[in-house]
Order: structure tokens, then C-alpha cells, then sequence
């Protein structure tokens, strides 16, 4: 590659393949890849842990100890490590408890303005690929290529109830389909920084494509762009 800076945004929703494509494309460009999702996992896991949830107490008892909490965690994702105050938790966020938290607690506008900036400071004069949800039309507005990768809610439920059986979790099909369904709606229809395509992002729907072809169509895009 030139010395042209680079910042790839691959939004869309959970399962649609895309951390395996943003990984396959930072590699083959060479240049990093940040998961925002994680991040917000990592809060997610950081306010379970704390006892914290909307339930457990009144509303401004659960603002005031979730800014406390939010001031003092320090999250940070770096050569496929996700961080958690200084520790590795990169396997402790990938559980369905840990999917719907990070889906409830992401709608909180502390939450989402904590992690927006560091992912703008970690987009900040660097060639990256960055995964998520808002990253081309909130996180990286200026993006130099955008994409937005979904697939049918059947299909994701059903990359996501392979790769969890793979890992050792006894999960069920129907179950991972409907918390998909309601993460959708939760993400698709929060008031700040919604699960929507930005109008200068390219659809990708991977439905009937493998891995392969998917990071082809990316990086045949890339060139076009010179
Ligand atoms: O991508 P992943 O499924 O790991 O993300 C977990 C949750 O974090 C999503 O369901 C979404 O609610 C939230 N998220 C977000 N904005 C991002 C990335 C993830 O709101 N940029």
C-alpha cells in the first residue's frame, strides 16, 4: 500500500460475519483492526461484575454508580485483545449473557460518548479497519470506504449457534435466533447512534457468500477507490 491513510468502516448487525471479514481485510492490507463491540462488552462485563443493572435499584442510584464505575474503568482493544482495566478479558465478553448487556447497556448515552471517543482517538491519523455499529455514520463520518455487511436473521443465528457449539457452549438454535431478533430491534431502534447504513456505504448481504468472497468484494472496492 501508499502512504494514503486508509480507514475502513464495516458496520451491520451481530453475526453477519463481520469481525471475521474486518480481520481478513486488516490482514491482507496490513493495518490494524479494532472491534467496537468488544468494547462495549467490556463495560458490559465491567457493570455485571459491579452487581449493576437498571432492575437492582432506582434511577438516579443506578446513574450516579454507573458514571462512578464508567470514570474508573479503563477499556482498551489492541492486536485482537480486548482489555478491561489492565486485564484480558477478550474470552470472558463472548457469552449470550454478555451480548444482551452489551446490547441494554450501549443504548446509555455516557456509555456510547466514553467509547465513541476513544475509537475516534484510536482512528486518529492511522489506516484501520473498525467494526461495529455507528463506526461510518457516527464514529468515522469521513471514512475512506464504508460497508455495511448483513445477512438473514436465519442465517446469523445460525453462524453464531456454530460458533459457539464450537467453543464448548451448550447453546440452542432457537434461542440464539430470537435474542438475535431482539438485539436487532434494540440496536436498529435506540434514539442515539442507531444500527442504520450510512447512505455512502456499499450493502454487502452475505447471506449466500463465504468469508472469502466477501473480503474479494471489499478489497475490490478498496482498489476502485485507488
Ligand atoms: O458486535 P458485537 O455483537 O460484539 O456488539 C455487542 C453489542 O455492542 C451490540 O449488540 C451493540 O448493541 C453494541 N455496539 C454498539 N455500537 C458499536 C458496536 C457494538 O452499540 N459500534
Amino acid at each position: 500500500m501508499t502512504g494514503k491513510i486508509i480507514r475502513i468502516a464495516i458496520d451491520g448487525p451481530g453475526g453477519a460475519g463481520k469481525s471475521t471479514v474486518a480481520k481478513a481485510v486488516a490482514r491482507r492490507l496490513d493495518i490494524d483492526y479494532i472491534d467496537t463491540g468488544a468494547m462495549y462488552r467490556a463495560i458490559a462485563y465491567k457493570f455485571l461484575s459491579e452487581g449493576l443493572t437498571p432492575d437492582s435499584m432506582g434511577e438516579s442510584d443506578f446513574k450516579s454508580s454507573m458514571n462512578k464505575i464508567l470514570a474508573g474503568s479503563k477499556v482498551d482493544y489492541s492486536q485482537g485483545i480486548t482489555t478491561l482495566d489492565g486485564k484480558d478479558v477478550s474470552r470472558d465478553i463472548r457469552t449470550s449473557e454478555i451480548s444482551a448487556a452489551a446490547s441494554a447497556f450501549s443504548a446509555i448515552p455516557e456509555v456510547r460518548e466514553k467509547l465513541v471517543r476513544l475509537q475516534r482517538d484510536m482512528a486518529c491519523r492511522r489506516s484501520l479497519v473498525m467494526d461495529g455499529r455507528d463506526i461510518g455514520t457516527n464514529v468515522i463520518k469521513d471514512a475512506e470506504i464504508k460497508i455495511f455487511l448483513t445477512a438473514s436473521p436465519e442465517e446469523r443465528a445460525r453462524r453464531r449457534y456454530e460458533e459457539l457449539i464450537s467453543k464448548g457452549q451448550k447453546v440452542q438454535y432457537a434461542s440464539i435466533l430470537s435474542e438475535m431478533k431482539k438485539r436487532d430491534h434494540n440496536d436498529s431502534s435506540r434514539s442515539i447512534n442507531p444500527l442504520v447504513k450510512a447512505e455512502d456505504a456499499i450493502l454487502i448481504d452475505s447471506s449466500n457468500m463465504d468469508v472469502d468472497q466477501v473480503v474479494d468484494l471489499i478489497c475490490s472496492e478498496i482498489e476502485k477507490q485507488g
